[in-house]
This record gives C-alpha cells, structure tokens and sequence, in this order.
C-alpha cells in the first residue's frame, strides 16, 4: 500500500502516513503500483508547470509594469496551489517561503513607508501651525 499523496509505502494498520501526516483513510490508499508510479510522474509534471507558471508570474511582476499586479495574482494562485497539492515537492517549498519572506518584507517596507509619510505630513502640520 502507498500513500496517494507523497507515494510512501504505508501499513495497513497505520492512521496516518508518517511522511506527509495524510489520515490514511480509504481514499488516500492507492494499492497498486503502477497506478502510484503513474500519479507520481503525472504530479512531477504538474508541480513543474506550478513552478514555471511561478516564475513566468514572477518575471511578470518586473517586466511587465502595466500588468505586474496580475502577474503577482497568477505568481500567489500558482505557487499556493502548488504547496498545498504538492506539499512534499522541495523546490515548491523554498519558493513558497521565498515569495511569503518577499510578501511580508514588502508589507513592512510599505507599512513603515506609509507612517513615516503620515509622521512627516503630522510634522509639517505642525510646523506651519506654530
Ligand atoms: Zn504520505
């Protein structure tokens, strides 16, 4: 028996599959060899259009100014599905945690940018009320 999502071979008796924490309830038993070897090649296909949808997204965002923020969405949809559907795929994973660390320091940047304006804006104020 394999688990149908990472292909690790698993007991019958076990609950969960102890590489990708899968509940190993009926539908995500796959008994026969060849139709895991199959899925595997099909999801190894899969996740690498993920990743080139990614990187097309990406280049997007840089080089193509008018349409950067559809670029961006594609980027986010393609790498999400991916890490969610391909959770044991490694080179989904980094990018995923690139493109959240990249998301979340751009975040801050324009936070702290945005207060350091409205601070500015305030001092002006100030100094022109005084
Ligand atoms: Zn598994």
């Amino acid at each position: 028996m394999y688990c149908k999502r990472c292909g690790n071979k698993v007991e019958e008796i076990w609950k969960y599959c102890p590489k990708c924490k899968l509940p190993l309830i009926k539908k995500n038993i796959e008994f026969s060899k060849e139709n895991m070897i199959k899925k595997q090649k099909q999801d190894k296909r899969d996740s690498i259009i993920c990743i080139v949808i990614f990187l097309l997204g990406i280049f997007g965002i840089f080089f193509l100014n008018n349409y950067s923020i559809i670029c961006f969405s594609i980027s986010l949809i393609s790498i999400v599905t991916g890490f969610i559907k391909y959770p044991n795929n490694i080179f989904i994973k980094i990018l995923f945690l690139i493109f959240l660390i990249c998301v979340i320091l751009f975040g801050i940047i324009i936070i702290i940018l945005f207060f350091t304006i409205v601070n500015f804006i305030l001092t002006c104020n100030g100094f022109s009320a005084g």
